[in-house]
Formats: structure tokens, C-alpha cells, sequence
């Protein structure tokens, strides 16, 4: 009989996996909190949240609960013509705790079309108006916005964009490091009246390498964007949802966003979906007795009730006092590891926002994702039970929040013992 791994390697073409270079999966075949089973028996903890989106662990009891009662209720229906309590509930319940000056929630199914609605949703404000000339767009350098066409456009272009570079829209870019020339930058590009939206990830930029920064330059774009009638957009894919301690990365800006992006954390990973949530202003630009003017925009799987029926269940878990104790515990421990981190010799710049630890390891020959340490250390660690996948050169933890202090212990010991061969 074949293994699973050689049924899987006939049949499967995984994500960012090239095939020949040696790289086989493993096998998972159940999870409990912050634990993945695999087929040998073996235990992992999932250190970094099932790619940043699990919240509150594994299987959790009231989300499964949650799930299969809405699925023996209603398990999906087309949403355009239709509504339904799970989808109502969890909107009203998002606006409730959102920054303020949110409206309306425009549902959907994963982190890159989120952005994709973000971008449409921004561009045809304008055109709604009459000002189709305003289409372009500004984005925070170095970021992350997801896989689709649109969303590749305004993330950084680099390898993995090289193929479809010249089939992708052009993108203003703004610095991450600030400084006069950068904001004098920014207003130049605003001044043009071109400009539709700045998109960006507050606080943290995920897959540009954990690299965290200061809210205040947030601030001071958004101002200018502001005083130009440039809509913000919040990419909170990942930040969303307590992953930087706030319930939302947005809370420790100044201006809210005009439109926030939301997905990973909002099942608590257990389930696709994503919403683009903007403000009222922005939504009546649509209203109209014109067909032109609608936002003709849709997935088959918008709003699916059972994974809103999980996500309402997910927000209520992450307000409760006990999972912001959690997130703070979290943050503590982390901040006391990261000082250690940062007495060894190749651990460069450890740096902790929220529940995400990160640090460079400092290989001058090897930078960037192709690099072999990636590889390497992902197996080190998985060898030591535990799933820390390497961004390039850079290391980082980003726990379900359910995560104990001894499995946390775990986490930092395997980062010290860690050796470049
Ligand atoms: C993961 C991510 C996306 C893309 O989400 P998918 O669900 O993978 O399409 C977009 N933006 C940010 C900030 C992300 O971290």
C-alpha cells in the first residue's frame, strides 16, 4: 500500500512548495489547541498559528459547536438576494468593537480578496464621482496584501512576482522608514489628485519579514492622505484580531482607516473567510438608481453561514478579559525571551509586537527568502517538536493565544539552541 506522502506527492501541488527541491510534507491527521498530531504520533506545536491565523488553538470545543450547529441549520446560501442571522450578527458584533466610523461590511473569503474589495471598493468611490481619474494607488513599501492579481500589484514585487510583474498594475510606493523626504513624498503623490487609496499593514508587515514599525509614521501618512481626500485601507489580515495585543492594530492610530481588511483570525483559522469593512461615506457613493454605479462584486462562498456562525463565536472568545490576559502574558514572556534572543551572536534585531517574537538571523552571505537557512532551521525546529517556519532569514513565534508557558519555554530554548551549520 502507498503512504499518504506518496498518494499526496502523485496527486498534490502544494503552496510555495517547488517540487524537486527535495521537500516532503508531513503528514497531519488531527490538532488539539496548540498541538498538531502527525501520522508517526509525533506532537507539534503549532508556533506560528497555522500561518498566523489560529487564535484560540485547535478544535476548540465551543467554535466546533458552533459549526456543526449551523451547518445542520443552514449550511450556505447565495448572498446576493439573500440574508442570513449568522452573517447580520457577526457584522453588527465587528462594528460594535471596530475602530469607530465603520458602516458596512462587504464579506468574503480569504485575506487576498479581501484586499482585492478594498482596492475595487476605493477605486470605484471615485469613479462613482466622476473621477475616473483617481485610480491610482499608494502602498507602504516592502508589504504584503496576498496571491491575486490586485493584491500582488500593490505588495512588494520580488521574486515571486517576477514572472507577472509586467501584467501588474503600477503602485506608488511610500518609505517604511519615514523621515522628511518621504512625507514631503507622500503629499507630492496626493497633490496630484490621482491618487484613490494608500493601502498598508499597520504596525507589522507579515510576510515582508515580520518587520515592525512605528505607528506615528502611520499617523503622519494617513494625515496627509487624509487632508487630500485619499482613502486609508487597513490591511489587518494578520494583525486583526489581537495579534498585536489591541483587538486591532488600527486602535493605536490616530485617524481610523477608511476601509479595514480583515480574515486569518476572524474564524480563529478554523474556517475561509474575510471581510472588507468601510465607512458609511464610502458605501453611498454606491447608492444609486444607476445599475453603472453597483459594485459588481462576489464569491460564491460570501458570508457562508457556518464559518459566520464560527467567527461570532471566534470575537466573542478574543474580547473576553481572559484572552486579553492571555495576549498580554504572552507579550511579557515574549519581550523577556527576545532580550535574551538578542545577547547571541547571529540573532540581529529581536523585536516583539503583541504575541508576534521575531529576529534576523544574521548571515550576511545568505539574505532573502531563497536562502538554505530557512530550510534548515524549519527542520531543526520541527525535529525539536515544534512548527517555526522561517520567513528567509528571519525567525519569529506567533502562538495561538491558548498557548501554555511551558510550550512558550519550548519555543525560545529550541531558538537559542538553534546553530547555523
Ligand atoms: C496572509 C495575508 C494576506 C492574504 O491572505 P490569504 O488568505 O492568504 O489570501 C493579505 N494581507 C496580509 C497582511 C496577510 O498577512
Amino acid at each position: 500500500m502507498k503512504s499518504l506522502r506518496e498518494r499526496d506527492a502523485e496527486v498534490i501541488w502544494h503552496p510555495f512548495t517547488q517540487s524537486g527541491m527535495g521537500v516532503t510534507p508531513l503528514s497531519v491527521v488531527a490538532a488539539e489547541g496548540s498541538n498538531l498530531i502527525l501520522e508517526d504520533g509525533r506532537k507539534i506545536i503549532d508556533g506560528i498559528s497555522s500561518w498566523w491565523c489560529n487564535t484560540h488553538g485547535h478544535g476548540h470545543p465551543e467554535l466546533v459547536k458552533a459549526a456543526a450547529k449551523q451547518f445542520a441549520t443552514l449550511d450556505h446560501v447565495m448572498f446576493a438576494g439573500f440574508t442570513h442571522e449568522p452573517a447580520v450578527a457577526l457584522a453588527e458584533a465587528l462594528l460594535k468593537v471596530l475602530p469607530q466610523g465603520f458602516a458596512k461590511v462587504f464579506f468574503s473569503d480569504n485575506g487576498s480578496t479581501a484586499c482585492e474589495v478594498a482596492l475595487k471598493l476605493a477605486v470605484q468611490f471615485w469613479s462613482n464621482q466622476g473621477l475616473s481619474k483617481r485610480r491610482r494607488i499608494i502602498a507602504l513599501d516592502g508589504g504584503y496584501h496576498g496571491d491575486t492579481f490586485g493584491a500582488m500589484a500593490v505588495g512588494a514585487r520580488g521574486p515571486f512576482s517576477a514572472p507577472f510583474d509586467s501584467m501588474l498594475f503600477e503602485v506608488e510606493r511610500v518609505s517604511i522608514d519615514g523621515g522628511e523626504a518621504a512625507l514631503a513624498h507622500m503629499r507630492s503623490l496626493c497633490e496630484s489628485e490621482e491618487i484613490a487609496a494608500f493601502i498598508f499593514e499597520p504596525l507589522v508587515q507579515g510576510a515582508g519579514g515580520m518587520r515592525m514599525y512605528d505607528a506615528a509614521l502611520l499617523d503622519s501618512y494617513m494625515a496627509i492622505a487624509r487632508e487630500y481626500g485619499v482613502l486609508s485601507i487597513a490591511d489587518e489580515v494578520m494583525t486583526g484580531f489581537g495579534r498585536t495585543g489591541a483587538l486591532f492594530a488600527s486602535e493605536s492610530l490616530l485617524l481610523s482607516p477608511d476601509i479595514i481588511c480583515l480574515s486569518k483570525g476572524l474564524t480563529a483559522g478554523s474556517l475561509p473567510l474575510a471581510v472588507t469593512v468601510c465607512t458609511q461615506e464610502i458605501f453611498e457613493r454606491f447608492i444609486s438608481s444607476d445599475h453603472s454605479r453597483t459594485f459588481f462584486h462576489g464569491h460564491t462562498y460570501t458570508a457562508n453561514p457556518i464559518a459566520c456562525a464560527v467567527a461570532l463565536v471566534a470575537l466573542n472568545l478574543t474580547v473576553a478579559p481572559e484572552c486579553e490576559a492571555a495576549r498580554k502574558r504572552i507579550e511579557h514572556l515574549h519581550r523577556e525571551a527576545a532580550e535574551e534572543l538578542s545577547r547571541i551572536g547571529y540573532v540581529e534585531n529581536a523585536r516583539v509586537c503583541g504575541t508576534i517574537l521575531a529576529f534576523d538571523l544574521n548571515r550576511g552571505d545568505v539574505p532573502g527568502y531563497m536562502s538554505n537557512i530557512a530550510r534548515q532551521a524549519l527542520q531543526f525546529f520541527i525535529e525539536r517538536g515544534l512548527l517555526i517556519r522561517p520567513l528567509g532569514n528571519v525567525v519569529y513565534c506567533m502562538p495561538p493565544y491558548c498557548i501554555t508557558e511551558g510550550e512558550l519555554a519550548m519555543v525560545y530554548q529550541a531558538m537559542k539552541d538553534f546553530q547555523l551549520s
